[in-house]
């Protein structure tokens, strides 16, 4: 049963949700008679309650995961590619319930979260066509003995551990691409917001998904469940987005049964504007790379340098455009900036600010939480951030922008590249070639070159360093769920 406000109430969000585990195409309560409660962020009362896998749950699910796969793997592309392009068409046509409830449950406004919906399903309509796309390779050996013939393969069952900043996408970018190999998964979502994760499940048994190849398991214990699937051999793969300092650990857990490993971690990118930027341009930017999601993005701009020349008109217009947006209840048609996800996330973006200021910054706009109920914190942005303020060396996932000035191109880089992640990285100028050489020095997988939002399901999304390993989305994205098989030929 859920709890909804009333201003959801006629969206469908009661039909399409489900809070019980979805494991063999049934829906199962779990062994465990606890549940999870779910939290609405812009009331912090709970609006449902899911169930608890526990590691017996978490293993079933992998043996239905792994029953599943030859029947799927062995289905004709076509036919995987027909059931994904489905699943695009029922996400689309209930994309106004799917951002309700994204907005319910993680709190994002409700522009943010339509642009999530129609992200999430384009993985659905990008992979359904990956999957009759899956080329392999031929040749003949430089000794002439023989041919050379490369195929890909399923790689096999694939856990899928996704975050609850894109409750949809971040699941979506996963699936589509494993499905469209012919491969079987797992997904646990985040546990703040699963009620997404199993509208999908429920969406995709509609689409002609069969039982077993996508079980979806919620739980409060995330570490030991996630352990034992990883170290039970059936498993081949795992595709994690999160943080970085829970992906090293996945990382260990996965070198015991040596599992092929995706991960797409945290970010700290730095948002770079010289002086010979257009203005207008480089603020429409910022407030997308900082603003979407209300900061609690991967992507989300960390840390800005601005040139000398440009830099307090820059601040003062990026202070003026973040400090007028409205803060409230995402689902609210009004609202621009959502809340947090939690209390937790408000009580360290809080501190983060009274480090900086400490350090010698000054805010321009914005600075502390309001109070009340909800978990709320307002846009905010300083000037005169130092480098060794908390906020620019780790990733503030929140509303802060924090300002600081540079001089010359090398300093710029330097600045931008002084970090253990490296993600995405942009740069705003009316110069081309600086801007492309610029580009080409940055240390991220990703850049925005006079682009706030670089997120496309057609383009390779992933980081270097610490931001992970792989890439989402693209080709590539299909390749991490496949195994190359090379096969000596002589005839
Ligand atoms: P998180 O704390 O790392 O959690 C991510 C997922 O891992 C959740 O499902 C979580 O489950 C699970 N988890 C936590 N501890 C685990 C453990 N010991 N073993 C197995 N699973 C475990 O990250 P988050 O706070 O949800 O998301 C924010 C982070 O994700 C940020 O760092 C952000 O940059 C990153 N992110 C990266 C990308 C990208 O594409 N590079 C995209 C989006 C987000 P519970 O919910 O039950 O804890």
């Amino acid at each position: 049963m859920l709890k909804l406000p009333e201003s959801l109430q006629s969206f469908g969000i009661e039909e399409a949700v489900k809070t019980d585990l979805y494991i063999d195409g049934a829906w199962r309560a779990g062994a465990a008679a606890k549940r999870i409660d779910v939290l609405d962020p812009s009331t912090g009362k709970s609006i449902a309650t899911v169930a608890d896998a526990t590691v017996e749950d978490g293993i079933a699910a992998v043996k239905a995961a792994h029953d599943a796969l030859p029947a799927w793997a062995a289905m004709a592309p076509r036919q995987r590619g027909e059931i994904l392009r489905k699943c695009w068409e029922l996400m689309i046509a209930r994309s106004e319930m799917f951002a309700r409830l994204i907005s319910l449950e993680n709190g994002k406004a409700l522009p943010d979260a339509r642009g999530e919906v129609a992200y999430a399903a384009e993985f659905f309509r990008w992979f359904s066509e990956e999957a009759v796309r899956l080329n392999g390779d031929f040749s003949t050996a430089p000794s002439g003995n023989n041919k050379i013939l490369v195929t890909q393969q399923p790689i096999g069952v694939a856990v899928l551990i996704t975050p609850w900043n894109f409750p949809a996408a971040m699941a979506t970018r996963k699936i589509a691409p494993a499905l469209a190999a012919g491969c079987s998964v797992v997904l646990k979502p985040a546990t703040e917001t699963p009620l997404t994760a199993f509208a999908m499940a429920a969406l995709m048994a509609e689409a002609g998904v069969p039982k077993g190849v996508v079980n979806v398991v919620t739980t409060s214990s995330a570490g030991a469940l996630v352990s034992a699937m990883l170290h039970d051999p059936r498993v081949r793969k795992l595709s994690f987005t999160g943080s970085t300092q829970v992906g090293r650990t996945l990382l260990k857990e996965a070198a015991d049964q040596v599992i092929n490993c995706s991960m797409e971690l945290g970010g700290n990118a730095p948002f770079v504007v010289f002086d010979d930027a257009d203005l207008g341009k480089a603020l429409d930017g910022a407030m997308l790379a900082k603003m979407r999601n209300g900061g609690e993005a991967c992507t989300a701009a960390n840390r800005f340098y601005v040139q000398s020349g440009i830099a307090e008109r820059f601040s003062r217009g990026l202070a003026e455009r973040m400090g007028k947006m409205q803060v409230g209840a995402g689902y609210d048609e009004a609202v621009a900036c959502g809340p947090l996800i939690n209390q937790k996330a408000v009580d360290r973006i809080a501190d983060l600010v009274k480090d900086a200021v400490a350090k010698g910054a000054t805010v321009l706009t914005g600075g502390a939480p309001s109070g009340g109920d909800g978990f709320y914190f307002p846009p905010t942005v300083l000037t005169g951030v130092t480098g060794d303020a908390e906020m620019v060396r780790d990733e503030i996932f929140g509303p802060i922008a924090p300002i600081s000035i540079f001089e010359t191109i090398d300093e710029a880089v330097a600045l931008s590249n002084d970090s253990e992640y490296g993600l995405i990285a942009y740069v705003y100028t009316e110069d081309l070639k600086k801007g492309l050489q610029v580009a080409e020095r940055f240390e991220a997988g990703m850049v925005g070159l006079n682009r706030g939002l670089v997120s496309d399901p057609a383009a390779p999304f992933g980081g270097v360093k610490q931001s992970g390993l792989g890439r989402e989305g693209a080709h590539h994205g299909i390749l991490e769920f496949c195994e190359t098989k090379y096969i000596a030929v002589s005839w």
